[in-house]
């Protein structure tokens, strides 16, 4: 994850801002300057909703050292009600639990410490819904 890009998310990424093209409706999370369906540079902005779908995961058994500590764990590609597609660790579950097409919750939580001063970042996880 790179900083100062995620740093700029962040007020996206906090509120699960998503940018809907005003051409062609599609759905950015986190929202773009350029629609990469049409091209169009102008954006409403719209809050997601926290829940979704399981699309595709997969289960990280060596992972980078920020979070080789957590391994194995799961990944996904979750598509939200809105239709909008992001991408999220899957948490408190075991990965045979796990399925496409699966509900989801997103949540919230902290992504990991960065650097020596250990600056908190957080962003959106997914929890399997009841
Ligand atoms: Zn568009």
């Amino acid at each position: 994850m790179i900083v100062p890009r995620y740093t700029r998310e962040i007020p996206q990424r906090y509120r699960l801002e998503a940018g809907r093209c005003k051409k062609c409706g599609y759905l950015a999370f986190p929202p773009r300057q350029v629609c990469p369906e049409c091209g169009h540079r102008e954006f409403d902005t719209v809050p997601l909703k926290p829940e979704g779908k399981i699309l595709t995961f997969t289960v990280v058994h060596v992972a980078a050292d920020a979070f080789s500590t957590q391994t194995p764990f799961a990944v996904g590609i979750i598509e939200t009600d809105d239709g909008a597609r992001l991408t999220a660790q899957i948490v408190d579950c075991k990965p045979e639990d796990l399925a496409i097409g699966k509900r989801v919750q997103l949540m919230l939580r902290c992504i990991q410490k960065e650097g020596k001063a250990g600056i908190l970042q957080y962003g959106y996880k997914a929890v399997l819904a009841e």
